[in-house]
């Protein structure tokens, strides 16, 4: 990974910003700019050479992964190892990642640093850069999106009336590991029969019914990179109803995913989503956003919801995943994942998307 190119990509933050150095406390961003995989360490980039801090138990692994950075070992937090740091440095302006650092952390911080240097709030700064993946990243990415798309077909071994839902994640996830995944993105949702309804239904002790929809929603985290998928699946014979409500989410999903190019606007691409289902009746039942980005992180920008400004650019992943949930009747989802290119998008999520009856 360049991570000079990403280093360097952030010079011009420290002016528009009027910040003398940003210290980088969330650990993906942290990963992004520097290498490190471990679970404690602080980037202070400023316009010298960036310092990475971590503690003692990291000590060998910092010095094998850290890039384009100097690496101290501090004896007691590795904040507070920054903030000498800077006090001793004579910076006066210091930024923070707002959203990652607790209340608690910045007390603690700003304590130590008497005033000197200034703290500042921040935005996603690193997410922005992040939001834009090099060809190395593309190429992982695609690696933990297939790996992710072959368990589709394990999945599908196991599920039948009665089997829990339990027990088709765990299959899934020890397939997953099997072929080599570091761990799963999310926590797996299988979701069947009325349980369907709730997008975000956790596998649990449920048994898989006679009759209805299963929503699979999982991913894996290979090479530190996340894929993230839904089929949903119907067992037994499926109704008229069930299969045009499939239908349409079907349909909705590749109107999203045909507005999906370089140019066009996040919220645009939802509205593409909306407006199918909105045509078959169903849009209330649509209750989340249709996509986010996705790459070290599960959820990262851009988001393609309503009313997002944010355009899609070439080098973003993204996800887009329209569903319908009908309170006590069941719920549809299907995700893709799919990377903006110079002209409109690829697909990277190889697995068919029409309906499967099992
Ligand atoms: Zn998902
Ligand atoms: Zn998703």
């Amino acid at each position: 990974m360049d991570y000079a190119r990403r280093q360097s990509a952030m010079q011009p933050q420290f002016e528009k910003l009027r910040l003398d150095a940003l210290l980088v406390t969330h650990l993906p961003n942290v990963r992004y700019l520097c290498g490190f995989t471990g679970s404690a360490g602080v980037l202070s980039l400023s316009a010298g050479r960036p310092v990475f801090f971590t503690d003692g138990r990291y000590a060998a692994q910092a010095r094998e992964e850290v890039a384009g950075a100097r690496v101290v070992i501090s004896k007691g937090s590795p904040l507070l190892a920054a903030a000498q740091f800077a006090q001793k440095s004579k910076l006066r302006s210091m930024g923070i990642e707002a959203a990652h650092m607790t209340v608690a952390s910045r007390a603690a911080l700003r304590r130590a640093l008497a005033g000197q240097p200034r703290l500042r709030d921040v935005g996603p700064v690193v997410e922005e850069l992040r939001m834009i993946k090099d060809a190395g990243e593309i190429a992982l990415i695609r690696e933990a999106v297939n790996l992710g798309a072959r368990l589709l077909d394990t999945a599908l071994q196991v599920i039948r009336p009665g089997v829990a839902e339990a027990e088709v994640a765990a299959e899934l996830e020890y397939a997953a590991r099997r072929a080599g995944a570091e761990a799963m993105s999310f926590e797996t949702i299988v979701a069947a029969g009325p349980r369907s309804a709730m997008p975000h239904g956790v596998a649990s002790a449920a048994l898989i019914p006679r009759r209805g929809f299963v929503i699979l929603d999982f991913g894996v985290i290979l090479h530190g990179y996340c894929s993230d998928m839904t089929r949903t699946v119907h067992v037994g014979k499926i109704s008229a109803g069930d299969r045009s409500m499939y239908n349409a989410v079907r349909e909705a999903q590749q109107a999203a995913v045909d507005a999906v190019r370089a140019g066009v606007a996040c919220g645009q691409v939802d509205r593409a989503a909306r407006n199918a289902l909105r045509r078959a009746g169903l849009a209330r039942y649509f209750t989340h956003s249709t996509g986010h980005g996705v790459g070290l992180e599960i959820h990262e920008p851009p988001r393609l919801g309503r009313g997002q400004a944010e355009r899609l650019r070439p080098g973003m992943v993204v996800t887009v995943e329209p569903g319908v949930y009908l309170p006590d009747r069941g719920g549809v989802r299907i995700e893709d994942m799919l990377l903006v290119t110079g002209g409109d998008c690829e697909v990277l999520t190889p697995a068919p998307k029409d309906l499967i009856e099992l």
